[in-house]
């Protein structure tokens, strides 16, 4: 029997306990349109409707909007009328309307990123119908203000023009209210709505120059095509760059019948979430509001009531409300509508164990029936997701191998974070208290716009609620204050995505956009006043509070067990002291990966040397200034050595280029030319000689160590006599010593002299000896290509894969800035190639290097070492590409374990 792929639809209908599609057409039909299908499958209440595919959208990116409309149309029409039937309506008719929602859905979710449209099918007649047919003028005249104003900003382009203006809409209703002397939207009376639409109408013919659409379905493609185009919207963009989500994925289209929360007093709607998704407690929890449709309650206008006894009972605790008050003003959906609760109940447990994930559901009770709009993986934060993975694992609902694939890698770093310290809590001044939204602890300077986040280095974004516009301040600022809605409004569900501290719903605060401050009781704060930001309790404190290093959780650590019970590929650090390996060792780092020498002769004790070396003029100078750097280098090994106790260490030499070493300002100059008893000329000379153009491509690397030998000699002997030292300590030492930049066989056989020899001088002086390995830094596309010859002496090799990107594309690391951006925006870069390793490219150099270096010498060990060392997809890539390490920086070591698992996995 031919599947509904195989006919190649455009259309999938879903409802009435049946679909065309189900969760595993993810891709083509998006998130929600392919959990819409499923949940139609399994039972559950959801609003009949339809999805238009994915490649649909890039049909329309690639041939416009006629040709689309063309395609797809009578499908459409098909599955309008299926609608029709099952909800025993019809869409335009103005007896017995039907009315639909429009809404983006891509395979990933992207909340709040794209655009919606409800209500849609109203016009002057059916109006009328809706109001017959419901018997609720009111309700009738409001949904059809509510669809005007909303298909009007989203299709017709009616949005405020700056950021100070205010919607054009809520212009007209404020001007409405204020005649009549009334403050909420609930007071509008059915005349006062009837003038509302007459002048929203109004206000679009004046701004459009166009009536606004009478006919259903021409709203019905303009919403369409709006979706379409708000997959290339600002926001979209924007938030698809951030998760490099490819363009060519687009969005779906998922049109459905309409269910009203807004019908009266047994009617409402709400966000549930199957666990805690900030800290991954096994409880059901979320939020509703009575009488409200759609995106009241993420759009946070009023602050929502709690879905379950046990959540409000928490909520009034924070909120200092008695359980009297509570019972009578904030009652629990498990409270209020206890029928409605238990089948709502029944099917959060019933899609959790069907997804075998937390799930993030909306829902709309109307008129005492429940329906399901959504469900989908909820967004949690990193210590959630680590949380939940494990218990979904205990409880066995998961194998070990799907509780490692459910992790994202990146969101490990925010476990990782800093948090306020317990003694300097006890002495902050808590100013206000809101809801907990997003854990964590954030300390900065205020600023009450989102474009204005970077205006400081830590900034605190304060806004009476978010909307899906001010994403890119959200990602800038360090927390997120927000004096309206609740656990599940936008701020809080996009922070937690970000693992970005959030306070929300802090009703004390008085916001002043206009006057750039905040009012809470008598105090006011301005602009650039620090303040922070509890939000593991929303406490919202004055001023700076210090913090600590966090401790990891016992999750955590069974997290990285597991991960390493399934990677056979190793992870090393790059550190250059013995504190950054203490971290890394701690972070479970198998090795060091790469200690950066150069980095230790800068402190203030040791470039006095340095430069006395780069300034002598005889080798005789050199040496004499060497000698005094051997002992502090001999005793920075021995303490790398010492903190990582018998693991490898890859300790690489000198690299930058010596003019990075010597003095530029004039004063500095003076002091260094007093200090050696040489003329400041002589300085000049010096530093005028070292100049470079192309210092990246100049005078560094290994081609420092063959100018001049005497540095690696000195490394060399500062290596295997610390070393040995250890040794006579009874601690084991492995270094491995790695030669910079190499590009040709003689370059690398030169320096093995000097090491070798030198090593050996040691060993005939103490009469002792260690092993040690002698590798090099794969990082010159020739290098790559030689690599069979250079492992015939070669110990080991390790990819440079920044200096690698550098040469194999041609871009100077040091100014590639000026023109990433704007091929990353254009397009021409999908992403930035210093960041996320080139597989087609860099990584063909990565594969033949290894490859050849390996038909020399079949064990030879290969490694990886640029900063693509700790990052998911660039480790996965290694793995598949055999390497025996990779080795990142310390905070990433947790990151790279898990995503080397998680390569094992898949390839297996
Ligand atoms: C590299 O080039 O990838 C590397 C690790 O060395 P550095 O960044 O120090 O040049
Ligand atoms: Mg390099």
């Amino acid at each position: 029997m031919e599947t509904a792929q195989d006919l190649k639809m455009n259309v999938y209908k879903f409802g009435n306990k049946t679909a065309d599609g189900n969760s595993k057409l993810r891709n083509l039909l998006g998130g929600k349109g392919a959990n819409l299908a499923e949940m139609s499958w399994l039972g559950i209440p959801v609003p009949a409707g339809f999805t238009i595919t994915t490649e649909v959208c890039t049909q329309y990116n690639q041939y416009g909007q006629e040709e689309t409309i063309a395609m797809i149309k009578p499908e459409v029409e098909e599955a309008i009328k299926n609608i029709e039937e099952i909800m025993g309506s019809t869409f335009g008719d103005k007896d017995n309307p039907l009315l639909i929602s429009v809404r983006s859905g891509a395979r990933v979710s992207m909340p709040g990123m794209m655009d919606t449209v409800l209500n849609l099918g109203l016009n002057d007649e059916v109006v009328l119908g809706l109001a017959a047919k419901t018997n609720n003028e009111r309700f009738a005249w409001d949904s059809y203000r509510r669809f005007i104003q909303m298909y009007g900003g989203v299709v017709l382009g009616m949005k405020p023009e700056s950021k100070d203006d205010i919607d054009p809409f809520e212009e007209i209703m404020e001007h409405l209210k204020d005649k009549r002397h009334i403050e909420l939207d609930t007071e509008f009376t059915v005349q006062d709505l009837q003038d509302l639409v007459y002048d929203f109408k109004d206000a679009v013919k004046k701004r459009t120059g166009h009536d606004f659409p009478t006919d259903p379905w021409d709203q019905l493609w303009g919403a369409v095509i709006a979706v379409f185009n708000s997959w290339n919207g600002d926001r979209a963009v924007y938030y698809r760059k951030m998760h490099n989500y490819p363009a060519d994925w687009g969005t779906a289209v998922n049109v459905q019948a309409m269910v009203y929360g807004n019908m009266g007093e047994n009617s409402g709607t709400g966000v549930c979430f199957t666990r805690d998704a900030g800290t991954g407690e096994n409880v059901f929890n979320g939020e509703y509001l009575i009488d409200a449709q759609g995106e009241d309650v993420v759009a946070g206008v009023r602050t929502p009531l709690q879905i379950t006894k046990l959540g409000s009972e928490r909520w009034a605790e924070l909120a200092k409300v008695d359980e009297e008050e509570r019972v009578a003003n904030y009652p629990s959906l498990e409270e209020k509508m206890p029928e409605i609760f238990k089948e709502l109940d029944g099917y959060q447990d019933k899609l959790e164990k069907h997804y075998r994930d937390m799930q993030d559901m909306e829902f709309t009770i109307q008129e005492g029936k429940l329906w399901i709009l959504q469900t989908r993986n909820g967004k949690r934060t990193g210590a959630a997701m680590v949380k939940i993975a494990i218990d979904l694992l205990k409880s066995k609902m998961i194998s070990e191998k799907e509780a490692l694939l459910m992790l994202e890698p990146n969101k490990l770093d925010e476990l990782l974070h800093p948090v306020f310290d317990t003694g300097a809590l006890k002495r902050a001044h808590v100013i206000a208290q809101g809801l907990p939204a997003s854990p964590g602890a954030a300390t900065g300077q205020l600023v009450f716009f989102a474009d204005e986040a970077n205006k400081y280095k830590n900034s605190i974004l304060c806004r009476i609620e978010t909307s899906p516009e001010d994403l890119e301040g959200m990602n800038i600022a360090k927390g997120i204050l927000t004096a309206r809605g609740g656990m599940t409004s936008h701020a809080a569900v996009v922070a937690r995505g970000m693992g970005k501290c959030c306070v929300s719903g802090a009703g004390a605060l008085k916001i002043n956009y206009k006057g750039r401050s905040l009012r809470v009781g008598d105090k006011v704060y301005h602009e650039g006043d620090w303040i922070s930001l509890n939000g593991s309790t929303g406490n919202i404190i004055e001023g700076k509070v210090a913090t600590v290093e966090p401790e990891l959780s016992g999750e955590f650590a069974e997290i990285m067990e597991l991960a390493d019970k399934y990677s056979k590929m190793k992870v090393r650090t790059n550190a250059d002291s013995p504190k950054d390996a203490l971290v890394a060792k701690n972070f479970g780092a198998q090795g060091i990966g790469l200690t950066r020498t150069e980095h230790m002769f800068f402190e203030v004790d040791r470039i006095r040397a340095m430069r006395e070396m780069i300034l002598a003029e005889t080798v005789k100078g050199r040496k004499h200034a060497l000698e005094e750097l051997l002992p502090m280098q001999r005793k920075d090994f021995e303490g790398i050595f010492e903190a990582m106790a018998g693991l490898p260490v890859t300790i690489r030499l000198l690299d930058p280029p010596l003019h990075e070493f010597v003095p530029h300002q004039l004063a500095t100059q003076k002091d260094l030319a007093e200090d050696m008893h040489i003329s400041l000329q002589a300085v000049k000379n010096k530093v005028a000689d070292l100049s470079e153009f192309n210092p990246m491509l100049g005078h560094r690397g290994c081609r420092l160590g063959n100018t001049y030998p005497e540095i690696t000699e000195m490394q060399t002997r500062a290596i295997i006599e610390a070393a040995l030292n250890l040794k006579e300590r009874g601690i084991e030492a492995k270094p491995e010593i790695m030669i910079p930049l190499v590009g040709t066989y003689a370059e690398f056989l030169e320096q093995e002299k000097i090491i070798r020899g030198t090593a050996q001088d040691v060993f005939d002086e103490r009469n002792d000896s260690i092993e040690f390995m002698v590798g090099t830094m794969m990082e010159i596309p020739r290098a790559t290509l030689i690599a069979d010859k250079i492992a015939e002496r070669a110990d080991f090799f390790s990819f440079g894969t920044n200096d690698l990107t550098q040469m194999t594309y041609g871009y100077s690391r040091d100014d590639a800035g000026k023109f990433l951006p704007i091929y990353l925006d254009k397009g021409i870069l999908t992403s930035d190639p210093f960041e996320i390793l080139d597989q087609e490219g860099v990584g063909q150099l990565v594969e033949i290097g290894t490859e050849r270096g390996r038909k020399t010498k079949p064990n030879l060990k290969v490694g990886i070492c640029g900063e693509h060392g700790g990052e998911p997809n660039s480790v996965e890539f290694c793995y598949n590409t055999d390497l025996d390490y990779v080795s990142c920086s310390p905070f990433r070591v947790p990151i790279a374990r898990l995503s080397a698992a998680q390569a094992q996995i898949k390839a297996s």
